[in-house]
């Protein structure tokens, strides 16, 4: 096959090419309609009773956060089998990031490895005041358990679900913010849906959700009952607080209403890719993500464990060489020379350091044919 096949990649149709070109023909290239029309499409789709659209999920990582109150020497802690956002975004506010270690079947927040944390850091202290769970390749996290927890120690929940547009957990789409205070999503092109680079954040109250619309736009006001000064005509604004622009584009959220209009097809393929790659491998030497109770994943990555570091080194040189890109996710991202210095030392979390070293993203995307995944996995039966 001369063709190369990604671990994942956008489908782009007429209709997405059609629908950006007619913003171009509009009035509003960004701040009009068609961003608010992005908004309510997603709110509907996930359930969730406010949703801000932003530039990426860093910035709306950054804002979540900052909005739920996270500030200067606050606690914070996620998993490092994640992308270095989730973590760095905490970093933006001054606070002070750890990590909680990852069940080695789910690759995802180990619960038994939270619960011991907490009690060690309630004796010391040290609780955190927000907690970033990452539903890790789409796979929802224990999210009642955490929840349990946050009640009993007082910290917040921000979801990292830049993996998990469509995935639900106790039959609710990820989004609507059951067992949380917001979830925030990524469009880059490797992810479930795209608008080239961009993110959504959901939250559950009013109240926090006002402030991320105002951060969002340089901490500016327009609304005149909200108002601390005088209002002196049309033109005027207030800025109330500091603020960021991490506004998307209308061309941008054209893209994604079109794309987000066939997500039931688009996660239907990722299940019967996942599917596949599951009947082929029995009996192999490969283990993948198990899968939580009451999780649907939304399957952004097919990731698997293979034996050692020596077979995914060779599985990966050697697919890589016939045009199979797969990838690694993830470095531990306290592995990362910025969090050593920070403190961190290689050893602190070794459930996600032994992932680290043996896993391997297969091919997972909803344009990938049956004939390009029987090529990949051929290569990989005949590479082990
Ligand atoms: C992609 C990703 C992000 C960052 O998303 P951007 O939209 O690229 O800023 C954050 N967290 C996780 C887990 C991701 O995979």
């Amino acid at each position: 096959m001369s063709k190369t096949i990604p671990y994942g990649r956008q489908v782009i149709e007429e209709e997405d090419i059609d629908a950006v070109i007619q913003v171009l023909r509009s009035d509003f290239l960004t701040q009009g309609p068609v961003v608010t029309q992005f908004e309510s499409a997603f709110k509907n789709c996930v359930n969730s009773l406010y949703a801000t659209a932003v530039c990426n999920a860093t910035a709306g990582l950054h804002l979540a956060y900052s909005a739920l109150g996270l500030g200067d020497g606050d606690m914070f802690w996620t998993v490092p089998n994640t992308f270095l956002a989730t973590a760095n975004a905490a970093r933006f506010l001054g606070a002070q990031v750890d990590f909680v270690d990852i069940d080695p079947d789910t690759f995802c927040l180990s619960i038994s490895a939270l619960e011991e944390k907490l009690k060690l850091a309630e004796k010391k202290g040290t609780l955190p005041a927000l907690i970033a769970p990452v539903h890790f390749a789409g796979q929802p996290c224990d999210m009642k358990a955490i929840y349990a927890l946050s009640q009993k120690y007082g910290f917040k929940i921000v979801e990292d679900a830049a993996h998990a547009v469509g995935a639900t957990y106790d039959k609710k789409p990820i989004g609507s913010c059951q067992y949380s205070e917001a979830a925030v999503f990524s469009f880059h092109p490797v992810k479930i849906i795209t608008t080239g680079e961009g993110g959504m954040v959901t939250v559950k109250e009013e109240k926090i959700n006002a402030v991320i619309k105002k951060m969002l736009s340089h901490g500016i006001t327009r609304d005149k009952s909200g108002m601390v000064t005088k209002d002196q005509g049309e033109w005027f604004y207030e800025m109330q607080m500091l603020g960021y622009n991490y506004r998307l584009t209308d061309i941008q959220a054209a893209l994604g209403v079109m794309q987000l209009s066939r997500l039931k097809a688009n996660l239907k393929r990722r299940r019967e890719i996942a599917g596949r790659y599951k009947e082929a491998f029995k009996g192999l030497p490969i283990k993948w993500q198990k899968e939580e109770k009451l999780g649907e994943s939304a399957w952004h990555l097919f990731t698997v464990l293979l034996n050692d570091t020596a077979t995914r080194k060779r599985v990966f040189e050697q697919l890589r060489a016939k045009n199979i890109f797969v990838q690694v996710h993830y470095i531990p991202v306290h592995t990362q020379p910025y969090y050593l210095a920070l403190g961190f030392n290689r050893g602190n979390f070794p459930n996600a350091e032994y992932y680290y070293e043996r896993c391997l993203s297969l091919p997972m995307y909803h344009g990938l044919s049956n004939e390009e995944q029987d090529y990949v996995i051929a290569k990989i039966k005949e590479v082990l």
